[in-house]
């Protein structure tokens, strides 16, 4: 399952996995860049599940794990 991670900047730990839709990983291999297909979440506070330290989240913090061989690391 594709998703998109959020790095915690305490710890390093990914977490806040979203689920991608195959619409949107369709998209993200059209832009290059993969930003529009990004989902919009606004600005979001949420807490860390390793450190337990709460930071504010952008759209511009989701990063990219396709689960696919010849997606992988994309967007890293
Ligand atoms: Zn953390």
């Amino acid at each position: 399952m594709s998703q998109w991670l959020l790095i915690c900047p305490h710890c390093d730990h990914r977490f806040g996995h979203v689920k991608i839709t195959d619409a949107a990983v369709q998209e993200a291999y059209r832009d290059s860049h993969g930003t529009d297909a990004k989902p919009d979440l606004g600005e979001k506070k949420l807490t860390c599940p390793y450190c337990q330290m709460e930071s504010l989240y952008g759209r511009f913090h989701l990063i990219c794990e396709l689960d696919s061989d010849k997606a992988k690391g994309k967007g890293v």
